[in-house]
């Protein structure tokens, strides 16, 4: 009998324990190698740490690294996303000074809405002070999934999720406005610091085929390099359908998990729930656009 050779795939979209990861940048390497990629992107929330830690000793030679970030920006009018809106920019020089600068300020604006935030679980009811998430995060950039583990490790939720859909999602009762960047300086930015600016999981921009399309091309009109079709939660029809929108459009088409170990349960490196496989050439296509 046949047998067919899956050849291997790549993972372009994980968190570390630099911002909302539970799993550290080296042990996301090892977990990528477990999972037999050939590459990986590290794109925390606005910090380059986890992706300066692993270039500072070298990445292992069985593994491709392409440094990454991911920015949350808005989209352009007349869209109005119904959830995150997200940019990845991929080859970014974490060195960058304009990069620092932005991404610095980005965290600053963390520092004010952090305890806004605590301020009204506190309203709620609940006992829960920064200084334990600070604890839970570890030094890291603080978001809400931090909060969400330190009510769960006090039992005031069953479940991350349960804290999310309760207190922390955008909607809820707890929710305090981010930080962002708008599309038109996100992208400016990524290629400021020498990087590609991509679409990040298009599924939780919320709009229909319809409206997707037009927004994809009028992101590319504005600078957009490219859509992440393939994602843990995209069905095999959204996937297919961005991949023709890419090739009409002539964005590139990118990929990942968007791991974040045990704060988002059930998401693993390379296989996102357990049927992703983001091809090679993925991350071919991106290097090969970066030179
Ligand atoms: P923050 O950077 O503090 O706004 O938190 C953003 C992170 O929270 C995302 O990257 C996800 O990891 C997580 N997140 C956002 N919405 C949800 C949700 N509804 N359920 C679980 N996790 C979520
Ligand atoms: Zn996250
Ligand atoms: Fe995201
Ligand atoms: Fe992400």
């Amino acid at each position: 009998m046949a047998c067919k050779i899956i050849p291997p795939g790549v993972d372009l979209h994980i968190h570390t324990t630099a911002s909302d990861g539970s799993c550290s940048p080296w042990e996301v390497v090892q977990l990528a190698r477990e999972a037999g990629l050939a590459a990986l992107s590290i794109t925390d929330h606005d910090t380059v740490d986890g992706v300066r830690e692993i270039l500072s000793v070298g990445v292992p030679s069985d593994m491709k690294m392409i440094a990454g970030i991911e920015i949350s920006s808005m989209a352009p009018d007349p869209y109005v996303s119904k959830g995150s809106f997200h940019i990845l920019g991929y080859g970014i020089d974490p060195e960058s000074p304009v990069l620092g600068e932005a991404l610095e300020g980005l965290r600053q604006a963390r520092q004010s809405r952090n305890p806004k935030i605590i301020a009204r679980l506190n309203d709620m009811g609940l006992s829960i002070t920064l200084a334990e998430v600070e604890s839970v995060a570890g030094g890291a950039v603080v978001g809400r999934p931090h909060m969400a583990a330190v009510m769960v490790r006090k039992k005031q939720v069953a479940s991350v999720q349960e804290a999310f859909q309760g207190f922390l999602a955008k909607g809820a009762p707890a929710y305090v406005e981010k930080g962002r960047i708008d599309f038109k300086n996100a992208v400016s930015l990524i290629r400021a610091a020498g990087g590609l600016p991509v679409l990040a999981h298009p599924v939780t921009v919320g709009l229909t085929p319809h409206d997707l399309q037009g927004l994809l091309a009028d992101l590319a009109s504005q600078g957009l390099a490219g859509v992440e079709a393939y994602y843990s939660t995209h069905s095999l029809e959204l996937t297919q359908f961005l991949i023709r929108c890419a090739e009409s459009l002539g964005l590139l088409v990118t990929g990942g998990s968007d791991f974040h170990g045990k704060y988002k349960a059930g998401i693993h490196v390379g296989v996102g729930q357990g049927d992703l496989h983001v091809p090679f050439d993925c991350y071919a296509n991106l290097t090969a656009a970066l030179l």
